[in-house]
């Protein structure tokens, strides 16, 4: 995701709250820990959404090449091969965009994805089926599933997803924020859900075995997708509504309706959309940055200084590790642990919640869940297993379809 302020980059205020939520563990963290070993010895993380791809395309100092940033060793970034290693990730689902709306930068991203894999080809495989996931995560090798945030750029046609399948694109977020084929969760609604042309793009989507991710969409256009697809849909990145109230979120209800429709809601580390204390600091700032905008317009300094001050007095609410575990906590106790996955959002957040800061990371929140009594057996679903599932139901019915 991306939060459309800016002031956020200009500061960040460390500070030091105790952990929010007390929790009982019945497991020793010692034995947490071991379980962990155990799921990842053979289940690597899936994270369902990824975006690195800002790094080169939509930075300062962006568009820039490989060798420009590089992930075979740390880098700055959320993102790189050791860090994925130290977290134990298998694969990811990699937004791939380019740094403006043109077909040539879009292009000129997946040439840089390609060549991205051939630098680091002991590492990095880009797959495009859940057998090459597979196979890719027992080399011991990072699979990059391609996926494209915002279906904007299939223009309504679905020539173009049938060009972009060729290439490698193997999931759509359906609208990021309102276009032709569905309502944005956070746009004034301009279908009442899901367009014509919308239901068409499903029926394609299904038919050549391309995830539907319904993440950014308005809940209205959940619940029609879930009317119309004949396949398992998922969330890459979205939370839980009854925990954390924005738009982003699933309610109850879309998220029963998905366990019947056998998808999965992958659950993200990005701190607006876990705690409703951080929500509601993060929208309390974006108010006084516009208004300081409009009332000092063109006086950057002034508007910063402002910010400064606010932020001082307003000192970022701490999202922890227990936060994050709280959402899947509440999803497997509502729909059970089998829909469930995990989604970093990685270099696509400004923020991140203390524990989860980086895709180095996950072990933190397995452990956490461990310790509150998930057993291997349930780590090991929403590690890799559940999503695997999802896309190799998604492959069959498309296998179907296209036969009939
Ligand atoms: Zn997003």
């Amino acid at each position: 995701m991306k939060i459309p302020i800016t002031w956020l980059l200009l500061f960040s205020a460390p500070n030091c709250f105790a952990q929010s939520n007390p929790v009982n563990y019945p497991v020793s963290k010692t034995k947490a820990t071991q379980i962990v070993a155990a799921v990842l010895k053979t289940s690597p993380v899936i994270d369902g959404h990824n975006d690195l791809f800002i790094k080169y395309m939509d930075c300062k100092s962006c568009p820039r090449d490989l060798k420009d940033y590089r992930i075979d060793s740390m880098n700055k970034g959320h993102t790189d091969i050791p860090k994925l290693r130290k977290g134990g990730a298998g694969a990811v689902l990699m937004n791939v965009f380019g740094n403006d709306s043109s077909l040539l930068s879009y292009h000129k991203a997946w040439d840089l994805l390609y060549r991205m894999e051939q630098a680091y080809q002991r590492d990095i495989k880009i797959a495009g089926s859940a057998a090459e996931m597979r196979t890719a995560m027992k080399e011991g090798r990072i699979a990059f599933l391609p996926i494209l945030e915002g279906a904007v750029r299939l223009k309504d046609d679905p020539a173009l997803l049938r060009t972009y399948y060729k290439l490698g694109l193997r999931s759509v977020t359906f609208a990021y924020k309102t276009n032709g084929l569905a309502d944005g969760s956070d746009d004034s609604a301009k279908h009442n859900g899901i367009s014509a042309i919308g239901r068409d793009m499903i029926k394609e989507m299904n038919r050549l075995g391309v995830l539907i991710d319904m993440s950014h969409i308005s809940a209205k256009a959940m619940n029609d997708i879930l009317d119309v697809t004949q396949s398992p849909v998922i969330f890459s990145h979205s939370n839980v509504k009854a925990l954390c109230n924005v738009n982003r979120n699933v309610p109850d209800d879309v998220l029963i309706r998905l366990k019947q429709n056998r998808g999965i809601i992958m659950l993200t580390f990005v701190p607006y959309f876990v705690k409703n204390e951080h929500t509601l600091w993060l929208d309390a700032g974006d108010t006084v940055y516009y208004k300081a905008k409009a009332e000092y317009p063109g006086q950057k300094e002034k508007v910063d200084s402002i910010m400064e001050k606010w932020e001082g007095e307003n000192e970022e609410p701490v999202v922890t590790v227990a936060d994050m575990a709280n959402h899947f906590d509440y999803v497997k106790k509502l729909i059970g642990v089998d829909y469930i996955g995990m989604a970093g959002d990685f270099d696509g957040i400004q923020f991140t919640i203390r524990g989860l800061e980086n895709a180095g990371t996950y072990p933190n929140l397995l452990t956490e869940l461990a310790r509150r009594g998930w057993t291997v057996a349930e780590l090991k679903k929403i590690t890799s297993e559940n999503f695997l599932r999802v896309f190799e139901d998604v492959e069959k019915k498309a296998a179907l379809l296209r036969e009939n």
